[in-house]
């Protein structure tokens, strides 16, 4: 947590006297009006002449005789035994007079007795009634104002720079740890030696080895980087300071090389710890003019920080994690040894990967027996925060639906959700663009199942979500795919085309629904020319490199401008040949076309199974 303070102003603080003196007026309070009260209500006031009477009358049980009162207990009429008390008046008959007397006792006999008078000094009285009750009293005042204070300042765990009132909060007490977080098996490994080493440092200090001062967390958005960072301190049990690249940009650039090595100074005296600059591409660009112009202040900030991460000493337990999901756009000289040293991959989480981060957060939420393994399946290429989301997401619709459990069809249909936008409800589509939706789909499905290689369908729906897709085939890889042949990429596209194809073949009409089967095969028709080899006429020629690999890959041609016209033609001949693919594929098919259509039509929703079903009959 980290805060930056325009004035310091100081905390409020609780004057512990007025604590005090509050206590006292509270005990005066309690002790001189309201206990006496509280006893006075259950002893009822009667005079003598009414004690007599009730002795004589036998209804005495107990009697109490005091220097100046008595209490007895007698039974009223209701037989209730109610306690009174009398003014004592100098009686000499009266112990004759109970020793005579009946009484409700079982013997038959006032049980009596009277007290002796304790000599109680009244300075013990009054320690005991006052001073040891505001004494405690005190004592707890102190303890609360002393927590209250510490939590203001968060146990001295901050750091503060100069007097525009900078600070940096520890979190003294993260609650991360590589529990929470499912696969990313080789970041948890690396980083369990640098939470090794602030358990213990004097196991590695004595051998001579120092640990790597930072390291560099790396990968796409939402796989995890700052959860496991947060983890890191959770398990080592650290001061967490956790500062992101333009909290850094704000409150360091400009502000001169000093701010910076006082940083690590500050840092070096609440060792062990861990500094954690999360988005770090922010400060730590390349110095060069290639991205968005020079920066001087900027450059300068960074070179201090490269300096003093040299020079500070790697063996007092001060690791400086970082990261980022643009390591390309990074200076070089962060990653030399004695700095970034270390640099972790952070990669999408794979099926198995994928299901455990599922295990991870249904354990937060309440579930029947889910089937992770469809859910993985549907979610290729999603990551670890998306997956938190669709599980979220299920949670939202179990409640809308009134229940108190998730269910997997719950996360299926949020898969769709998070996927393809929630189901549009209430839009209306005339029946003839429902027809084309249902065929247009089938299209898709009917291609990919004709085609062995292709993924057999999941789920096809024509029920219309809020992202502006009106259908919806959800493919699920039966197995993770690391590598793509060029005979799947063909399918691929066959597959795309397939829509279009049975628009054209079976409605006779072309429709915009297309448009984004378009944009898919054309961008793998590409990638197969340009950047995989797989074209006859270029073999192995790469003509395309990749920017931003971690954000999207935009890619840039590297070749002449004849040579772009030429890719051109041979991606349209690949779509070309893929298309007719398609039309073919659907002709030869055509009443089972019809069929599952029908099926669609009726139901909005096909399973993959019941697609199958249909066709193999
Ligand atoms: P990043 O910093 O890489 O962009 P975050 O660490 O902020 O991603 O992740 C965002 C959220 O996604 C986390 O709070 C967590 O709920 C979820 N998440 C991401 N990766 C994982 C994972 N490997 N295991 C469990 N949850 C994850
Ligand atoms: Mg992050
Ligand atoms: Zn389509």
């Amino acid at each position: 947590m980290m805060k930056k303070e325009e004035q310091q102003n100081q905390p409020r603080r609780n004057n512990p006297y007025f604590g005090f003196f509050l206590g006292i007026l509270l005990i005066m309070f309690l002790n001189g009006l309201v206990f006496p009260r509280l006893l006075e209500q259950q002893i009822v006031n009667t005079d003598y002449g009414t004690f007599i009477s009730l002795v004589d009358g036998g209804k005495i049980k107990q009697v109490k005789i005091e220097e100046n009162r008595i209490y007895f207990s007698a039974l009223n009429e209701e037989s209730k035994e109610v306690t009174y008390q009398t003014g004592a008046i100098n009686d000499s008959e009266l112990v004759d007079r109970l020793l005579k007397a009946e009484s409700p006792n079982e013997n038959g006999k006032i049980v009596f007795t009277k007290t002796i008078p304790r000599e109680s000094s009244p300075i013990l009285n009054f320690l005991l009634m006052w001073v040891l009750p505001g004494f405690l009293f005190y004592i707890f005042w102190r303890q609360i104002s002393k927590m209250m204070q510490t939590r203001m300042s968060d146990g001295g765990n901050v750091m503060s720079f100069g007097k525009s009132g900078a600070k940096i909060y520890a979190e003294s007490e993260v609650k991360t740890t590589f529990a929470d977080v499912a696969g990313q098996e080789e970041g948890k490994e690396a980083l369990a030696e640098i939470v090794d080493f602030l358990h213990n440092p004097e196991k590695y200090t004595s051998i001579g080895a120092s640990l790597p001062k930072g390291a560099l967390l790396v990968g796409p958005p939402g796989t995890g980087k700052t959860l496991i960072a947060r983890a890191v301190a959770g398990e080592a049990k650290v001061p967490f300071f956790s500062i992101s690249g333009s909290e850094f940009v704000q409150m360091f650039v400009g502000m001169g090389a000093a701010k910076v090595r006082d940083l690590f100074k500050q840092a070096t005296e609440k060792a062990p710890c861990i500094i954690f600059i999360d988005e770090i591409d922010a400060i730590g660009k390349k110095r060069d003019n290639a991205f968005g112009g020079g920066n001087d202040e900027r450059e300068q900030t960074l070179n201090q920080l490269l300096t003093e991460m040299d020079g500070f000493d790697g063996r007092k337990g001060v690791v400086i994690l970082a990261a980022t999901n643009r390591p390309e756009i990074l200076d070089k000289a962060l990653f030399r040894p004695g700095r970034f040293d270390r640099r972790i991959q952070m990669e999408l989480p794979d099926l198995e990967g994928r299901k455990a981060i599922l295990e991870v957060h249904l354990k937060k939420v309440k579930h029947e027996k889910v089937n992770l393994d469809i859910v993985a399946r549907a979610t290729a290429g999603t990551s670890g925060a998306e997956l938190a989301n669709i599980v979220n997401e299920a949670a939202l619709k179990a409640v809308r639906m009134g229940r108190n459990k998730i269910t997997t069809n719950d996360l299926e249909e949020c898969v769709e959700v998070v996927i393809a936008g929630a189901q549009k409800k209430g839009k209306v589509i005339s029946e003839k663009e429902k027809k084309i939706i249902a065929y247009h789909e089938i299209g898709h499905a009917m291609v990919a199942a004709k085609q062995t290689n292709s993924a057999p369908v999941h789920k096809i729906t024509i029920v219309p979500r809020t992202s502006g897709a009106l259908g919806y085939t959800m493919q699920v890889d039966s197995g993770e795919q690391n590598l793509m042949s060029k005979e799947e990429m063909l399918n691929r596209i066959a597959t795309l085309t397939g829509g279009r194809a049975a628009e054209e073949i079976i409605c006779e009409t072309v429709t915009t629904g297309a448009s984004n089967d378009i944009e898919q095969a054309t961008k793998i028709a590409r990638a197969m020319v340009t950047r995989y080899g797989m074209s006859e006429k270029y073999d192995m020629m790469g003509l395309e490199t990749t920017n931003n690999a971690y954000l999207g890959g935009d890619s840039s041609l590297t070749c002449s401008a004849d040579t772009a016209a030429e890719v051109d033609s041979e991606v349209l001949q690949i779509i070309k040949n893929a298309h007719s693919k398609a039309a073919r594929l659907i002709t030869e098919n055509i009443e089972k076309m019809h069929q599952t259509a029908g099926f669609l039509l009726e139901k909005e929703t096909i399973t993959g199974d019941e697609f199958m079903e249909i066709l193999n009959k």
